[in-house]
């Protein structure tokens, strides 16, 4: 039967509400190639304008579902499964720190990640910055790391969701990523569809996130625990900040460092607390039986007692990868980034960060684009900081010199400083579930 997605277009065009049949018809057809970009893509311009209503998301989100396999991670470990996902911002490493965390306290957390695309960084970018690390893992393999190490992360496989993985390529391309309900049925459709029982999400709010203002983060907040709801999975979603880069460091390796930095007791204030406070939501949320006070204490004792940066060598070393901070490769240019006036840190311009490290080659433009795994910048100053002229904001670590002096002027240009200390924000804004 013919696919009638020209109709469909143009009653979602003109705000009217779909039926589940029809979105799973225009998913389902869209996905083996019955649908063409061209009609897909006008009807998410439509979705833009027009929005979806909760039960469109609803069966938006299991139309997605029902487009490739799905994982029962917890029938296959016997175990009540946790996982955790965030909306994407610049020097996110958080699961890096919070996976060995989480799994050195006996709850095995298995992670299915993604690459990065324009100014955001990627886990399983950062990852491969690891000599060896090996990210293609077979859906038997994964399971049985799982298992025995407690801890796994590889892609996203093209069996769970194909569905998203070309849709987002489309939306990457037309203007059609920021929409709450097409962000929010993307990430729930692919945990869902990866088994997890319970999932902590990180919503990020600010300059450098998809979501602008806490209002904007609150509805795709509400939206995604409402999902969950509908699919019995528990969901606890933090809104935490992205008006400045997360932690210091914005590039692969330089943000394995970061994250090894962390697990080891010695990260940055504002990552330290994100970790800690997502590790004690997902043991609050596992099978051990803790509420939130007793996962945090749990947590920080993984790394006070080196147990967290223990079950970092042995999963990194079980993808074979080398899990030596030494094996990290390192640019060969290294530059500071000289305050341009004396005074407090007032803003960090966020994306521009994201893309000044992009443009040195840690990030890609198009799909196929190859990263530079060694490059990046370090934010040294953070909001609120004092600094005077002269001193640095920020060390920009690059291939060449030109690209490291263009980089220098990028990220000069996203600091702004002024007079008068700027009030502080906490990382966490609000939690919701
Ligand atoms: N992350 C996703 O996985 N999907 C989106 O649509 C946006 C962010």
């Amino acid at each position: 039967m013919a696919i009638r997605a020209a109709e469909l277009i143009e009653r979602k065009r003109n705000g009217e509400e779909l039926s589940d049949g029809e979105i799973s018809e225009l998913i389902l057809g869209y996905t083996r190639g019955d649908v063409p970009d061209y009609q897909m893509a006008a009807w998410c311009m439509a979705v833009y304008f027009k929005g979806l209503s909760g039960r469109e998301t609803h069966a938006l989100t299991d139309a997605m579902i029902s487009s490739g396999e799905t994982l029962d991670l917890g029938a296959a470990l016997g175990r009540r499964v946790v996982d955790k996902h965030s909306t994407g911002g610049v020097g996110d490493k958080t699961s890096l720190a919070v996976g060995p965390i989480v799994a050195a306290c006996g709850v095995p957390f298995g992670k299915m990640s993604g690459r990065g695309l324009g100014h955001t960084g990627g886990t399983l970018d950062k990852l491969e910055s690891i000599p060896g690390y090996r990210a293609e893992l077979t859906i038997d393999e994964f399971v049985a790391q799982v298992r025995d190490v407690g801890l796994a992360i590889i892609g996203q496989t093209g069996d769970l969701v194909p569905a998203d993985k070309k849709l987002y390529a489309l939306r990457d391309v037309t203007a059609t990523v920021d929409i709450i309900p097409l962000i929010a049925s993307s990430i729930m459709s692919k945990k869902i569809a990866g088994g997890a029982d319970a999932i902590v999400l990180d919503v990020k709010v600010g300059d450098g996130a998809f979501m602008k203002t806490l209002d904007e983060a609150r509805e795709l907040a509400r939206t995604m625990v409402e999902l969950g709801r509908l699919a019995g999975r528990e969901v606890v979603c933090e809104l935490t900040d992205m008006d400045q880069p997360l932690g210091r460091a914005v590039g692969n390796a330089l943000e394995i460092t970061e994250a090894l930095d962390t697990l080891e007791g010695s990260g940055p204030p504002d990552l330290t607390e994100l970790v800690l406070g997502a590790s004690a939501h997902l043991l609050a949320l596992s099978d051990l039986g803790v509420d939130v006070d007793e996962g945090r204490r749990l947590a920080e004792e993984a790394v006070a007692s080196g147990a967290a940066r223990e079950l970092y060598d042995r999963w990194v070393r079980a993808q074979d990868g080398d899990p030596a901070r030494e094996a990290l490769p390192r640019a060969p240019v290294s530059r500071p980034v000289p305050a341009h006036a004396s005074g407090f840190v007032q803003a960090i311009a966020t994306t521009d960060v994201g893309l000044a490290a992009l443009h040195l080659g840690a990030g890609r433009t198009r799909k196929e684009d190859a990263i530079d795994h060694a490059v990046g910048v370090v934010c040294v100053a953070k909001r609120g900081d004092r600094v005077e002229a002269g001193q640095p904001l920020a060390d920009v670590h690059a291939r060449d010199e030109e690209s490291a002096a263009r980089c220098v002027a990028e990220i000069e240009a996203c600091y702004r400083i002024g007079d008068g200390e700027p009030e502080r924000k906490p990382i966490v804004l609000d939690v919701l579930s």
